[in-house]
């Protein structure tokens, strides 16, 4: 029989309340595996780090991921379960999603509410991420969030309200499937993707756009040469004509960009002629995100340009989405 590896990196799921100083990072491994029942079958746990999300560092996923690549290849373990902060999981989920290129399953989940607090979400999540993370139906999905019962694609989940238990969202597609009692119920399936990367490109901000605003932060990417830029722009992909011959002029300077939108779900289309425009952007060299939203974007443009600088390769990337 095979083992299931927790490997803890912190979040809400780990803290407690410290009198006065508000939650930080308590529980070990250990701690929570204690928590689980003890029927829930072969476990092994191992502690990569006690870190809420905003402590979490670009080095520091891909360390993950390349831990998460290693353990995988033990036959033993059947599947790797990873709790973590919910601010940065899907980011998480994303790259191990691309980069682990494994058929057992790669399950995240954390919580919303601390031990402390009334209605800790953190073991109801780990036993079902457990179930899932041992589940021959979540084998070949790559990597998911299993949150409030619900298991979620990399690909498409997103935190969607800042308090709320059942905070992650598929938003459009909707979860793969539910966690049913012991029961894992996987209703949908998706199509893998996988980049080999062996390393991230360092330096790829994430810029976003809003009414009137003008475009200095990508002003400042060029002057700082950095790899690329996301751009988060209106709508179905369209900034406004002001930008444009900043976007030209880091295209020339060897930046790519790619183009996501801010809404919270749909791709990016061709529609409108006019300056600023998606046909526009085409022109002008931009690459699409397709339907990833700009976080994600951003993940696999640090993957891709890890392993290519070529453009035409890098949209292919993009367009597996
Ligand atoms: N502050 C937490 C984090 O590390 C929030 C959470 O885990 O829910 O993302």
């Amino acid at each position: 029989m095979g083992v299931v590896k927790i490997l803890t990196t912190g979040g809400t799921i780990a803290m407690e309340e410290k009198k006065g100083a508000g939650a930080l990072p308590a529980l070990t491994a250990e701690d929570l595996k204690s928590l689980l029942p003890p029927d829930i079958g072969p476990l092994e746990t191992e502690e990569f780090s006690n870190l809420p999300s905003a402590h979490m560092t670009v080095d520091l996923i891909f360390k993950l991921s390349q831990r998460v690549r290693d353990l995988v290849t033990a036959d033993e373990v059947i599947g790797v379960v990873i709790t973590h902060g919910t601010d940065v999981m899907e980011e998480t989920a994303y790259l191990l999603d691309l980069v682990v290129d494994t058929e057992k399953p790669i399950v995240l989940t954390g919580a919303m509410r601390t031990v402390s607090q009334m209605g800790y979400d953190g073991i109801a999540n780990l036993k079902a991420a457990v179930r899932v993370a041992a589940s021959d139906e979540a084998r070949n999905l790559g990597a998911l969030v299993v949150m409030n019962g619900e298991v979620h694609a990399a690909r498409y989940v997103t935190k969607t309200h800042t308090q709320a238990l059942d905070t992650f969202q598929s938003p459009f597609w909707g979860p793969l499937g539910r966690v049913d009692g012991d029961r894992v119920v996987i209703g949908k399936r998706v199509k893998r993707e996988h980049i080999p990367g062996q390393r991230l490109a360092a330096d790829v901000p994430l810029i976003k756009l809003a009414v009137g605003l003008d475009e200095r932060f990508l002003r400042q990417a060029i002057e700082r040469r950095a790899d690329g830029a996301i751009i988060e722009a209106l709508g179905g992909g369209r900034v406004p004509p002001w930008w444009m011959p900043t976007i030209k002029e880091a295209i020339k300077r060897g930046l790519v960009v790619v183009i996501a939108s801010r809404c919270p779900a749909g791709r990016v289309y061709d529609e409108y002629g006019y300056v600023g425009a998606y046909r526009d952007l085409k022109r002008a060299g931009c690459i699409f995100s397709e339907g990833l939203n700009g976080q994600k974007a951003r993940i696999k443009l640090m993957v891709a340009l890890g392993v290519t600088g070529d453009k035409d390769t890098i949209q292919a990337i993009f367009l597996q989405e």
